[in-house]
């Protein structure tokens, strides 16, 4: 079968996905992905491809999301952007060998790590931030020198079919391709032997890809995702708690991030403040009539809008809205949404919310919030707001999450020499920065010898002496290695 009649096939079936891998194997043998410049070259044409396609880009996100404008340019182009540049400014450094130290038992000797290519590497990704959840994890596989094949999410058909087209125009085809489809062509895309595969989206099918990784002994990233909390000490500024609090929640993407504060944690006497602050910034943000707003974005389908419909309609929350909860089903849309003191085997508290609604947990002291946190799943990140020293070293110290940020949210992931990434149930592996180029490397381990210093203490036939020597040799101080030569252990 050729490329062309492979292409014109219309199910992307597990031939059509032996056929694409072994037709990028066979091109990566060539050893043009592994030159500085072919990387560089495709970091130039992901940039171009933004400086041309922006408006598209903007249009696409609207289609899929009803995403405000800003939050394409700024979180996902200009994310992205931010990526290719650190990719440009980094790369010749990241790629350059690292000299390290040797051991005395292999005097005379020097040693480097080789960063390697890893070969073949697939990504899967998720509809929220659909370009640059694609894009970022693709940035990171050819800097590391790899060919790669990405698979959007068909839930944001149209940022998929953006991505398909602009990725044929603007990269190298040869080593860098789009497959667009649903669970089967996924499924089949999965039964080749990758040499990593990168996925996004949540730990049900987190579970899926790790097992079918499993079957070839293919390593993984898992950006999954989780509750992740927000604890608010009455000590802050309860304005700017409020608006952080709001723009890490409904200014990405409505609450449909992953790192997206999930719930709130305060104690019970501060709870009416914090809501009353939320409702007067809330209300400055997208007015009084905020499903009309439109800096909001929408429920991505209608299967979600009904899941989250199920969270509010629980018996469990009736009575808890304190805020907000109003709907729009033929618009997908639903208001953002306070829910105050929530019991904790509710609906909404069992799993993660992933979009408007906010409910807030109630405890008698703060200190407990961490117990609260602690009894659950790790999170991908927790918030504190807080002036107290020590509770946020307490915090920082105890709270186990996959990324933490204090006195703000969702920012962390803008910092590129923090890595990004989750713990247990909110995934495995991390990227951003150099953390991507990494996610895509082999460190591979040489060690350079000569023919000088031929001791023939290690070969046969073994005797006490070289026994003693060895173990000296073995245990490193050259102290243990005079001693051994005196016949002294
Ligand atoms: P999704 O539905 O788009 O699924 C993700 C990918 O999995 C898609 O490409 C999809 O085609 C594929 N897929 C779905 N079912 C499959 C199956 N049975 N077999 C193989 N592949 C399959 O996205 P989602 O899972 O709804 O995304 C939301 C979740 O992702 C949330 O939990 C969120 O927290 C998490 N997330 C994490 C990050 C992160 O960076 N850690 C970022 C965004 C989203």
């Amino acid at each position: 079968m050729s490329r062309e009649e492979s292409q014109k096939k219309k199910v992307f079936d597990a031939e059509a996905a032996s056929f694409l891998m072994k037709e990028l194997r066979g091109n990566v043998g060539s050893g043009t992905t592994r030159s500085y410049e072919w990387r560089v070259s495709q970091m130039k044409a992901l940039l171009k491809l933004m400086d041309e396609n922006e408006d598209h880009i903007v249009d696409a996100l609207r289609s899929d999301l009803d995403k405000p404008p800003l939050e394409t340019v700024v979180y996902e182009v200009g994310m992205l952007r931010n990526s290719c540049e650190v990719v440009l400014k980094e790369l010749k450094h990241w790629m350059m060998p690292e000299k390290v130290k040797t051991a005395i038992a292999t005097f005379p000797s020097s040693a480097e790590i080789v960063p390697e290519p890893l070969g073949v590497v697939l990504v899967i990704s998720a509809w929220n931030y659909p370009f640059l959840l694609s894009l970022d994890p693709v940035v990171g596989a050819i800097a590391a020198g790899n060919a790669v094949v990405l698979k959007p999410s068909e839930i944001s058909p149209a940022t998929s079919s953006l991505l398909a087209k602009l990725l044929e125009k603007y990269m190298d085809n040869s080593f860098i391709r789009v497959v667009e489809g649903e669970v089967d062509e996924t499924t089949a895309l999965l039964q080749q032997k990758w040499d990593k595969i990168f996925y996004t989206g949540n730990g049900r099918v987190g579970r899926i890809v790790m097992t079918a990784a499993a079957k070839h002994l293919t390593p993984v990233v898992l950006e999954l995702g989780g509750k992740s909390p927000v604890v608010v000490d009455s000590n802050v500024n309860l304005q700017v708690t409020a608006r952080r609090i709001i723009s890490g929640k409904w200014g990405l993407n409505n609450g449909q991030a992953c790192i997206s504060p999930d719930y709130v944690i305060t104690t019970k006497n501060y709870a009416p403040k914090l809501v009353d602050a939320l409702k007067t910034e809330l209300e400055n943000s997208y007015g009084k009539s905020p499903l009309e707003s439109k800096d909001l974005s929408r429920i991505v389908n209608s299967n979600h809008f009904a899941r989250l419909t199920k969270l509010l309609d629980d018996a469990k929350v009736s009575g808890k809205i304190v805020y907000g909860g109003e709907k729009d089903e033929s618009k997908l849309r639903i208001a953002p949404t306070l829910l105050l003191d929530v019991p904790r085997d509710s609906l909404i508290m069992g799993e993660e919310i992933f979009g408007p609604l906010l409910p807030i947990i109630t405890v008698n002291k703060l200190e407990e919030s961490i117990d609260v946190i602690n009894s659950g799943t790790k999170p991908l990140a927790a918030y504190l707001f807080t002036t107290d020293n020590k509770f946020k070293e307490q915090f920082v110290k105890t709270v186990s999450a996959g990324g933490m940020l204090v006195n703000d949210t969702a920012l962390h992931l803008v910092v590129h020499t923090l890595p990004f990434g989750g713990v247990g149930d909110s995934g495995t592996g991390a990227y951003h920065g150099k953390f991507s180029f990494d996610a895509f490397t082999h460190k591979k381990a040489v060690l350079y010898r000569s023919f000088m210093g031929d001791a023939s203490i290690r070969y046969p036939p073994y005797t006490n002496t070289k026994l003693r020597l060895m173990k000296a040799l073995i245990g490193g101080g050259i102290l243990n290695i005079i001693r051994a030569l005196l016949g002294r252990s």
